[in-house]
């Protein structure tokens, strides 16, 4: 593992305890740090990071919290707070 993976993941668990203790904006703060990291060294970002962050603003997702989890034709539709959507296909098990 990279410096630059690690201080991600770091980063990715500051942000979701933010979100559990309510500080959304300090949350959004990690989790913007976390994708210039990322960019930066060009490592890219862990999947779970990408599913659990919202596109539109950079809030940490937490299902329950600050999210919902909906599965509607295949696909697992995660709402944000904010209104945005995003989409991921959902692969049942055989
Ligand atoms: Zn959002």
């Amino acid at each position: 593992m990279t410096i630059a993976e690690e201080r991600i993941e770091r980063l990715c668990a500051l942000a979701k305890r933010a979100v559990r203790e309510g500080h959304d904006d300090r949350a959004r703060a990690y989790v913007q740090r976390a994708r210039r990291v990322a960019e930066r060294n060009r490592c890219g970002l862990p999947r779970t990071f990408k599913r659990f962050t919202c596109d539109a603003c950079d809030v940490y997702l937490r299902p329950g919290r600050n999210a919902r989890v909906r599965l509607q034709d295949g696909h697992v539709v995660i709402t944000c707070d904010c209104g945005a959507q995003s989409r991921y296909p959902y692969h049942p098990r055989q």
